[in-house]
């Protein structure tokens, strides 16, 4: 993919080691550091990228451009970038079940889509109780093949990132039953549900309150003994005047979390324990939304920011399902 605008900041990668970008603010993060790497950028020219997932069966990523109504694909074997999926419903969110295939939120299509293995796209969610999905945003599959996603209107409010529209139902968090594929309201006070993701052993869910009020905040949950309900809802990280969307979880249970907006020196990666204490911060030249590993080892952090895709290798690797 041709470089389509120089970067307004000037950014160009650390030539140098330690690369100064990365920044630990707790020693716990030094562990997941390498002093040996640095933040890249694979591809821009994008308007607002999202939804990154990793396949490395393929040694590709995907990643959602939502206002080009595409998902994009970046090849790690020849670096280059390309459409994947053009038009793609204006999709967002993704993942992989755990047969490997792609799950998909769409806000064009208000609805969750898998990929088959021949190509195929099969609607897995469109409706609650007879009333329309306002615009799912964010995805992730429980080791149960059980999938979770997020119901907030973004998509549905104006007609940059999909079409303008009325929501139907409230802003819920679903639980689809990978048996009978019944849908089933998981959390309704949410007050903008966005990204989402287990602890390794599942037994908390987090959750992103992306229009909290006064700030933003990311919610944490005890999953109930069903595996298919949650309780005890606090708050686990204050956002202050950063801006959470979409993140994922390591195998010791950091939370990476896309951060931004407001302030340039908000924008990046966070990293937080999962006390909830702010561990460590990569600092991007823009907004980050959303982030996913993958890479050999599964320990190569890819970062949808802005107009951007950026990587980071670290010595830690993520939980499957994010
Ligand atoms: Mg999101």
């Amino acid at each position: 993919m041709t470089e389509t605008r120089d970067d307004a900041n000037g950014w160009q990668p650390s030539q140098r080691y330690p690369d100064p970008s990365v920044i630990s603010l707790d020693p716990r993060f030094e562990q997941y550091r390498l002093p040996l790497a640095g933040v890249e950028r694979l591809a821009t020219g994008c308007r607002w990228c999202e939804g990154p997932v990793w396949f490395g069966d393929g040694r590709y990523l995907l990643w959602s451009d939502i206002p080009n109504n595409r998902i994009m694909r970046w090849d790690e074997v020849t670096g280059q970038s390309s459409a994947f999926r053009q038009p793609s419903n204006f999709a967002n969110g993704q993942t992989r079940d755990r047969q490997g295939r792609l799950i998909t939120c769409e806000h064009g299509g208000r609805r969750v889509t898998r990929t088959e293995y021949d190509g195929s796209l099969t609607m897995l969610a469109e409706s609650f109780e007879g009333k329309r999905l306002s615009s799912p945003n964010d995805v992730i599959v429980k080791s149960d093949g059980s999938i979770w996603f997020t119901d907030p209107p973004f998509g549905i409010l104006g007609n940059y990132e999909g079409h303008r529209a009325e929501p139907e139902l409230g802003q819920n968090v679903y639980r689809l039953d990978p048996d009978t594929g019944a849908l089933s309201i998981v959390a309704d006070d949410i007050l903008g549900p966005n990204g989402l993701a287990f602890s390794p052993d599942e037994t908390v869910l987090y959750i992103v309150e992306s229009r909290g009020v006064p700030t933003r905040k990311i919610l944490a949950y005890d999953v109930n003994k069903d595996g298919a309900s949650i309780r005890n809802k606090r708050v686990l990280i204050d956002a202050g005047p950063g801006t959470p969307d979409g993140f994922r979880v390591d195998a010791d249970g950091n939370l990476w979390c896309g951060w931004g907006m407001g302030e340039a020196e908000l924008d990046g990666v966070m990293i937080f324990a999962p006390d909830g204490t702010p561990i460590g911060r990569i600092a991007l030249p823009e907004r980050c939304a959303n982030v996913c590993f993958g890479g050999r080892a599964n320990s190569r952090l890819f970062m949808a920011a802005s107009h951007s895709i950026y990587a980071l290798y670290v010595n830690v690797a993520g939980v499957t399902g994010g």
